[in-house]
């Protein structure tokens, strides 16, 4: 099996990774950083928010798995001090394999088309604090016309990061949508929009037309760009999904209840 380990940045999170790769290293794995089959990211749901971002070229052929040296995360829920166990467990292909759907954002704009894919979101907003007023489509169709702080497009094990904030719901990572929610929406003649979130299926395309050129602010994940002549923006369910190597049984409604109600059993 080839691997390689990513950590955040902290004694804790260095320390578990170069115990992984030693152990990993003397069962026989071979560390290889640039093909690796199985991607440990060792920190919180950020760090393999990076990890995914890293090597999101090699969804196909590759697999993820937390662990976390921070509080229980959502995609990292390992902890360090079963290092011992986890390097067992791989070894011996004693996992399972469990995929969760991405966001597709194809992005227009003057200058061409570009695609990206999130785990958690994306979000657009404006650059320069005004707000952010798009028409938006559903099915090819007009929806509405949306003035505000921004829009979200999630992901379901995205539901519970920004989403979760923005009061949209939960949605188990097995129905392949996609969920939009408003940022602070303005409501008046003009500008009217539903007000609550929406979840898309997977055959069912989300538009959004910017009514000015400004430079906007897309974000995916943790990333940052900003993008001047955005012409539109489409949202959809992505081929592409994301592999993580489940190694137990840990529900997703018992790690929600254990990130936001009780870690009491
Ligand atoms: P961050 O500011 O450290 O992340 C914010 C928090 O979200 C961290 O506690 C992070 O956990 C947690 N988180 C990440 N993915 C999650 C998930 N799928 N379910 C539940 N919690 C999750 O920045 P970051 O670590 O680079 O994460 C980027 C994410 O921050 C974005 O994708 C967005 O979802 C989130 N965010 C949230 C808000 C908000 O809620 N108002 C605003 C902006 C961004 P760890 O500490 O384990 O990393
Ligand atoms: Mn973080």
């Amino acid at each position: 099996m080839r691997f390689t380990v990513i950590s955040k940045n902290d004694e804790k999170s260095k320390y578990t990774r170069e115990y992984l790769i030693q152990g990993m290293k003397k069962r026989g794995m071979e560390e290889d950083n640039i093909h690796p089959e199985i991607i440990i990211s060792v920190g919180g749901d950020g760090t393999l928010l990076g990890a995914f971002h890293m090597y999101q070229h090699l969804l196909k052929e590759t697999m993820f798995v937390g662990v976390h040296t921070g509080n229980l995360g959502f995609y990292a829920d390992f902890h360090p001090e079963e290092a011992d166990l986890l390097i067992d467990l791989i070894d011996r292909g004693k996992f399972v394999e469990t995929e969760f759907p991405l966001v597709a954002v194809t992005v227009n704009t003057d200058d061409g088309e570009e695609r990206h894919l999130a785990l958690n979101e994306t979000t657009l907003k404006m650059v320069q604090g005004s707000t952010l007023a798009v028409d938006v489509g559903i099915g090819g169709k007009h929806f509405e016309k949306f003035r505000g702080d921004g829009i979200c497009v999630s992901t379901p094990s995205g539901s519970t990061a920004y989403n979760k904030s923005l009061g949209g719901a939960l949605i188990h990572p097995s129905f392949r949508s996609i969920q939009l929610t408003e940022i602070a929406s303005i409501n008046n003649r003009v500008f009217r929009t539903i007000g609550s979130s929406i979840i898309l299926p997977s055959h069912h395309t989300l538009n959004v037309y910017p009514n000015k050129a400004d430079t906007h602010l897309l974000t995916i994940d943790h990333l940052h760009f900003q993008k001047n002549g955005i012409r539109s923006i489409e949202y959809q369910v992505a081929e592409e999904t994301i592999k993580f190597a489940r190694f137990r049984h840990f529900p997703f409604w018992h790690r929600v209840r254990e990130s936001f109600i009780s870690s009491e059993r």
